[in-house]
């Protein structure tokens, strides 16, 4: 996969563009100036594998509270922030590592100059977020009364001028729709367009069973061509689910070696124990594993062994019991109930084999 060369930003200590590793991130639904709360969300967002946050800024105490935040966490935070420059000058003054505005939503050009001036003091990246739901009515009535990709790259390049304008150029774009044809076509317009780093993500794609396939089909595509910097899958649900899915996304496409990768037959007629059941809690607990290994549970001896073997650990069913593997060699044949913790049981030892 050859990956367009995009410029290379930094957010906080995280690269992104460049030939840097494409950078996972998600953004919190806690109320911002809730900090125990936000503070606890981040973490858990962490621990699944997130690498920047973003954290709504409607108001003033959320600004502020950007400030404690940054005590308990050092991972890099990014303000999303709408219309008034004020929060902007705040979140910067409290220390945040990035921001989400668009300039041309700001109005007062000496208020852009501010922030401007305020982001550039402290090399503070702004990203240009353009969404199809949130075009100007001037805009859609240009491109003939609905949103085009034409319509959300001419948006995002009037933003990105004005930025220029103040010879501003730590920018990342995003041109995000629910439409998944939509979104592809402006991203790849843009990526024409630019040498700017590339924020890829499906907006209002849904609940977690629609939002996934329409993140993976979208986001997915576009990495396939090379294009996209860093991903935010958003799902109407728990954040943590978002940044499963888009480690998910890039280790299917062999961006990312991260966790573990759970290898499963599909089941059929030959299968004779509840494996369906037992992939299952394999992959609940996987959940708790961070280190990058292959674990296969397979049905049958048609394809089992074969799968098995080449996993790092895994599985091999048989009538009521299976047989278990490790590093490509039999280990025993164990009782259907008793599967899944000897599986684990092996996991633990490849696990104090390595440290
Ligand atoms: Fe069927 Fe066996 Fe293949 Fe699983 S591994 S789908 S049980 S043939």
């Amino acid at each position: 996969m050859q990956r367009k060369k995009t410029r290379l930003i930094r957010i906080g200590k995280i690269p992104i563009g460049g030939t840097a590793p494409i950078v996972v991130q998600s953004m919190t639904n806690t109320r911002t100036e809730n900090v125990a709360d936000t503070v606890a969300q981040i973490k858990r967002l962490i621990d699944a594998g997130c690498e920047i946050i973003r954290v709504a800024v409607p108001n003033m105490p959320a600004a502020l509270a950007i400030e404690q935040i940054k005590m308990a966490v050092d991972t890099p935070l990014v303000a999303d922030i709408h219309f008034d420059y004020r929060l902007a000058i705040a979140a910067i003054e409290r220390g945040v590592d990035a921001l989400r505005l668009n300039p041309g939503n700001i109005g007062n050009p000496d208020h852009v100059a501010l922030v401007v001036k305020e982001a550039k003091k402290r090399h503070i990246p702004i990203r240009i977020g353009v969404n199809a739901g949130s075009l100007s009515k001037e805009m859609i009535a240009k491109y003939g009364g609905r949103p085009t990709a034409q319509a959300m790259v001419e948006s995002a390049l009037s933003h990105i001028h004005i930025l220029e304008k103040h010879n501003f150029s730590d920018i990342k774009i995003s041109l995000k729709a629910h439409d998944v044809p939509l979104t592809l076509s402006a991203y790849q317009l843009m990526s024409e367009a630019t040498e700017y780093p590339l924020h890829l993500g499906i907006t209002e794609a849904g609940t977690v069973r629609s939002g996934v396939i329409k993140s993976a089909v979208g986001i997915g595509a576009l990495l396939a061509q090379g294009i996209g910097d860093t991903i935010r899958v958003s799902l109407t649900g728990d954040p943590v689910e978002e940044v499963r899915v888009a480690n998910e996304i890039l280790k299917s496409l062999g961006l990312k070696q991260y966790g573990p990768t759970l290898v499963s037959c599909p089941t059929c007629g030959r299968c004779q124990l509840d494996l369906v059941n037992i992939a299952e809690i394999v992959e609940d607990k996987l959940k708790l594993v961070t280190k990058p290994i292959t674990v296969a549970v397979m049905g049958c001896i048609v394809n089992g062994p074969g799968e098995a073997r080449d996993a790092d650990v895994g599985i091999a069913g048989g009538k009521g019991e299976g047989l278990l593997f490790s590093k490509g060699e039999i280990i025993r044949k164990v009782p259907e109930d008793e599967l899944v913790s000897a599986l684990f049981a092996e996991i633990d030892k490849l696990d104090k084999e390595a440290n």
